[in-house]
């Protein structure tokens, strides 16, 4: 793409009314799970989106797919993504990090979205301008960003210790890729006989039931391969994510090598000492791990931040029809970095968000009514091999935002077989095959 291209000219009139109606008129609406789009449609305009992973690629595929005729840029720094999800079947040595990366040549190739390979450093709201770390600048008549999370310094709430440095030291694997290699090869070297602690973080955090899927498929690695290893969770929280299934599948196939620590009980960690692999707790006790996996209290990722969409909160608010930004116009924050409580951050709502602002996009642009959204989230998790869990709801855009539709969904039976485990297990791979292709084919 040329620089002019990037820079020139001034947001462009909304496709007109009367023309978007005769193309909407001319095609049934199509339906996908998240929202009603609208039809196929020649439709003037030029979106930028700013992320490329769970809600952007989603946005900016599902974007060309309703109305190939705009002009849709995908801003990622990354040539590939590597997912969270199923990161932790990577920690448990299930699997290898190439069969979570994915490219995003569909994008280009087949749907006809722009790939624009740089960082957004700053957004210009007022102005409708994406700055690019390469120095070029985007126009846009509307801003789709799905960012992600940040993990909080120490000095914005963060663990004392806790820096950019000590990352290296003590993996997160928040992020997946390199971090989840780091923390792979720190189990592989661990003794056997070793401890591993898991510092988990408070509400609200990407993927709620991600790090007890983590101490399951490390423990699962440790039965194997170091029996005599511990795993100790220490939490920022009094109850967590599909709790009871966990704890009943640890104390199946696990026995006692994972120790779950309450808030409470002395579960918060306030301060690591990644040289000598110290953690402190709230109380004043010191546990020194072999392996420290610390996953710090959270927030919207910089850009959003630093572009005036986040509240006091770290987190950005959006309306739950549209997920337009409450903070400014033209704006859909989407994915980890919005505030869509009681939806979780998972990789499922994300992808669902991408839909339903794809579809608000191209309504804003068309000058139609906003569609009437509804979301539905599953979060697997394997616990065992041939043995997962999950958890499911149903969502719909209220008067007072987002809501739970009551009686929808639910954690799978405590007192399930092992038939259904399975299945559950093979509907997990089903879900991350289906989702990443949603996303990149
Ligand atoms: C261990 C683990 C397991 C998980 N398992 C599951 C699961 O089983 N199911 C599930 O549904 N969810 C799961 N999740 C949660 C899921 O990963 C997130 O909720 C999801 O990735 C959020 O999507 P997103 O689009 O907001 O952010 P991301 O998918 O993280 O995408 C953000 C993208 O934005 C890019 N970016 C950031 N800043 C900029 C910038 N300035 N300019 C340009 N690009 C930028 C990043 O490079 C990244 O590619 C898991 C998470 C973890 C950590």
């Amino acid at each position: 793409m040329s620089r002019s291209n990037r820079t020139s000219g001034h947001p462009s009139s909304p496709l007109s009314r009367r023309r978007f109606a005769r193309l909407a008129g001319a095609a049934a609406a199509v339906s996908f799970v998240a929202a009603p789009f609208v039809a196929r449609g020649q439709a003037a305009g030029r979106v930028v989106v700013v992320g490329g992973g769970f809600g952007g690629a989603t946005a900016a595929r599902y974007l060309k797919k309703a109305a190939p005729e705009l002009t849709v840029r995908l801003v990622e720094p990354a040539a590939r993504f590597v997912t969270c999800p199923y990161s932790n079947l990577v920690l448990g040595g299930w699997r290898e990090l190439e069969s979570i990366s994915h490219g995003y040549e569909a994008l280009r190739d087949r749907w006809g979205v722009e790939l624009v390979r740089d960082e957004a450093t700053a957004i210009d709201t007022a102005a409708r301008r994406v700055r690019l770390g390469g120095g070029d600048s985007l126009i846009y008549d509307r801003l789709v960003i799905a960012p992600g999370i940040a993990l909080r310094a120490p000095e914005e709430g963060g663990i004392e210790g806790y820096d950019a440095a000590a990352h290296a030291r003590m993996p997160h694997a928040w992020k997946a890729g390199e971090q989840t290699l780091l923390l792979r090869r720190q189990l592989e070297a661990m003794p056997d006989g070793g401890l591993f602690v898991l510092a988990a973080p408070p509400n609200p955090f990407r993927c709620p039931p991600g790090p007890y899927e983590r101490a399951s498929l490390i423990a699962d690695y440790f039965k194997r391969e170091k029996p005599r290893a511990k795993i100790l969770i220490l939490d920022s929280k009094e109850t967590f994510s599909k709790q009871p299934l966990f704890q009943q599948a640890w104390a199946r196939f696990y026995g006692d090598m994972i120790e779950w620590v309450s808030l409470a009980a002395d579960g918060k960690v306030v301060r690591v000492d990644a040289a000598s692999g110290e953690l402190e707790t709230e109380f004043g006790t010191l546990h020194r791990a072999d392996v420290a996996n610390v996953v710090p209290p959270q927030q919207a990722a910089a850009i959003a931040r630093s572009a005036g969409l986040a509240d006091a909160s770290g987190w950005c608010p959006v309306d739950a029809r549209t997920f337009e930004s409450r903070l400014a116009e033209g704006v859909h924050v989407i994915g980890d970095s919005a505030i869509a409580s009681p939806m979780p951050k998972s990789g499922f709502a994300a992808n669902s968000q991408g839909k339903t602002a794809a579809a608000a996009v191209i309504a804003a642009l068309s000058g139609q009514g906003q569609p009437q959204p509804a979301w539905v989230n599953t979060c697997y998790s394997h616990v065992a091999p041939g043995y997962a869990i999950s958890v499911a709801a149903v969502y719909r855009a209220g008067a007072s935002g987002i809501e739970a539709v009551e009686g929808a969904g639910g954690t799978s039976p405590l007192d399930w077989d092992d038939a259904n485990r399975k299945l559950e297990s093979a509907y997990a791979d089903g879900w991350y095959d289906s989702i990443t292709a949603d996303m990149f084919s």
